[in-house]
């Protein structure tokens, strides 16, 4: 089969779209034939070799994708069964996406959700998934829109796109922050009510500044992250799920011990499956596929190794699909 393999040696890492060996694929008790898969910030570390994503080698990477069972032992799938996967080590520990097949843990797999097609599926992507993840965590804090304005951070990218149309979707004043102001019209089109330059949460931090939301959705982490948390109002909630700005968190108590402000941290790889489940459902109904629409372009594996690059650049604007085949 065709699949995108990472290999390593002395020289280091190479990256090559070449033809696998099925019978290295790995363990597991099903068979997908991959149709379509996308990309993450995650893989663009991967493809690159900018930081230690992948653990085994030959790798192919790609930490989702979507397809139709080949072969399964499983119980819960039957051949013609149409699937998803994000997570699990998939492209990390397990070979994942970028190919046309893959074997895997039936437990792993997630029925497509009815009303998304596998390329919608991949649309939204482990990126959307985990602004999904991170509404539902905003949520589970009690946090309504009546509470005030939700911000959310990196906006033009993946993870952000999709948290602006979600927030918007159910009936939150969203606030996108961007160091596109260019995309400023894309923001407003996803549901944006106001955009800002990521600029002016770049700063040193206060302890405490002025407050302006209720609720965050943050995906660069670092300053950006203490920021927001110093202007989120008595009682909001941050929902923390990326580094696209850095890993350090340069910022005071004063947030959580003066305004009871919350840091919830998201985690999708290793998510509980429940949790998967009514996210992929929730993304399902309730966003609105001509914004996703909008906010994503299809490429092919021979794309891949750029799309990579400009992906850590910052240059892609809201969500990659990767078409494998039919
Ligand atoms: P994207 O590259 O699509 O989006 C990241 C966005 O962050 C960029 O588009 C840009 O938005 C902004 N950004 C990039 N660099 C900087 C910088 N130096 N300073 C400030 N802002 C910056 O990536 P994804 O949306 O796919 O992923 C976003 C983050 O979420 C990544 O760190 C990823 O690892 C993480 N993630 C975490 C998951 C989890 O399980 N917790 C799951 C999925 C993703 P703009 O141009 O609008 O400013």
């Amino acid at each position: 089969m065709k699949a995108i393999v990472i290999d390593k040696n002395d020289g280091g890492q190479q990256v090559a779209l070449r033809d696998f060996d099925e019978a290295g694929l790995m363990e597991g008790d099903v068979t997908v034939r991959i149709s379509h898969s996308c990309l993450n910030y995650k893989d663009g570390l991967a493809l690159t070799g900018k930081a230690p994503v992948v653990r085994r080698f030959p790798m192919i990477p790609g930490i989702d994708f979507a397809g139709v069972v080949e072969t399964s032992a499983h119980s819960g799938f039957k051949p013609g069964d149409a699937v998803l996967l994000n997570g699990w080590g998939t492209g990390e520990t397990h070979l994942g996406g970028y190919a046309e097949r893959s074997r895997v843990k039936g437990e792993w797999l997630i029925p497509l959700p009815p009303g998304l097609t596998p390329a919608q599926a991949m649309a939204v992507g482990t990126a959307g998934y985990t602004a999904m993840l991170s509404l539902m965590a905003v949520e589970r804090h009690g946090l309504t829109p009546d509470a005030g304005p939700a911000v959310v951070t990196g906006a033009a990218g993946g993870v952000g796109s999709v948290a602006v149309a979600l927030l918007h979707r159910t009936g939150w004043r969203v606030i996108a922050s961007t160091g596109r102001m260019a995309e400023a019209e894309y923001l407003m089109g996803l549901g944006a009510n106001e955009v800002i330059d990521r600029a002016s949460l770049a700063g040193t931090p206060k302890p405490l500044a002025k407050e302006r939301w209720a609720a965050a959705i943050d995906s660069v982490g670092s300053a950006t992250l203490a920021n927001v948390l110093s202007m989120t109002r008595s009682g909001g909630a941050v929902a923390a799920c990326g580094l696209a700005g850095g890993m350090d968190l340069p910022g005071s108590v004063a947030p959580f011990i003066l305004r009871g402000v919350a840091l919830l941290g998201i985690e999708s790889v290793m998510a509980p499956r429940a949790r998967r489940t009514e996210a992929w459902n929730r993304l399902a109904q309730e966003l609105d596929m001509a914004k996703l629409d909008a906010m994503t372009r299809t490429i092919g594996l021979a794309d891949v190794r750029q799309a990579a690059e400009d992906i850590l650049a910052g240059r892609i604007r809201g969500r990659v699909v990767v078409e494998i085949g039919g």
